[in-house]
């Protein structure tokens, strides 16, 4: 076998806030297979950057039930809340770029600047997950009015600033996406999504933030993983040109969908892994039920 340096690296990167459905079972298999079919390796990244949801009994089932369907990565596990200031070095060199700014609204700020707008009759953008664009209000605060908000101790998340981001960006940014017809180029737009979270007020990092700096630090070469995903790779290819990182190869997979063709979410008792064992499920019934 060729040295692990050289070999390429899969993930398989679940957030610990539920227990895994079988879209995780799904998304974990398709890793593997995939790993295994190129001689590659494959990590397993716990991302519990929130750590109001994530806990150890969580994590704990996690590792458990991907035991038990079989499953095997590379020890040790990487944790993302061990590495909260490798995000925090990451966003102060966003900050350097002057592409970071403090964002001071809540949710509620938002859902009624969308209101107030949308009386008007006109529709206020929304992102390809269908949440509305953030407003520009923090991003034309002057430079006072922030270090006022900042001195005063306000709780802020720190956003992207979108516009300014795109113009240090020269070409048009494209990912690779390994489809069932092969290898293609999609062109990526990050605009789509504004001024997107790099860190929150309750959490030191956001998940695009991690995922880009885990996936370099990883060396990971193949991203492998759900199609809710897809769009969100536009974000995850600036914010690697941004940083000069390489870029993984992606493909989205397919997506279970429950039985009411909506999209499993960890809510979802039913299609809980352990919940479809403690009802006699084998792991051969789950491959059956995933269509593998
Ligand atoms: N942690 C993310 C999730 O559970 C997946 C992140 C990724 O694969 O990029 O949805």
């Amino acid at each position: 076998m060729e040295p692990a340096q050289d070999r390429p690296v899969f993930r398989f990167a679940p957030s610990p806030n539920g227990y895994l459905h079988l879209g995780h079972a799904f998304s974990a298999f398709e890793n593997q297979a995939r790993a295994e079919a190129v001689g590659g390796r494959l990590l397993l990244r716990i991302e519990d950057i929130d750590q109001t949801r994530a806990t150890p009994e969580l994590e704990a089932a996690l590792i458990a039930d991907l035991a038990w369907l079989g499953l095997r990565f590379e020890t040790p596990y990487f944790r993302q809340s061990e590495h909260f200031g490798d995000y925090q070095a990451v966003l102060e060199r966003l900050m350097a770029m002057g592409v970071v700014y403090p964002a001071f609204l809540t949710r509620g700020d938002v859902r009624r600047h969308v209101e107030d707008y949308e009386r008007s009759g006109r529709l206020w953008p929304r992102d390809p997950d269908g949440a509305p664009l953030y407003p520009a209000t923090d991003r034309e605060r002057s430079g006072d009015e922030r270090a006022a908000l900042l001195a005063s101790g306000r709780r802020h998340a720190f956003r992207l600033d979108m516009a300014a981001a795109l113009a240090l960006v020269e070409e048009p940014l494209f990912w690779r996406e390994d489809t069932d017809g092969g290898m293609v180029d999609v062109e990526a737009d990050p605009a789509a999504w504004g001024d997107v979270v790099l860190s929150r007020s309750d959490a030191p990092s956001s998940y695009h933030l991690s995922v880009v700096t885990d996936d370099a630090a990883q060396n990971v070469t193949h991203v492998v993983r759900g199609r809710d995903l897809y769009h969100a790779t536009a974000i995850h290819r600036l914010l690697q040109t941004l940083l000069g990182l390489k870029a993984p190869v992606y493909r989205h997979h397919r997506l279970i969908l429950g039985a009411d063709g909506r999209k499993l979410s960890k809510s979802n008792g039913d299609t809980a892994l352990r919940q479809l064992r403690a009802d006699g499920s084998s792991v051969a019934d789950i491959l059956v039920l995933l269509g593998i």
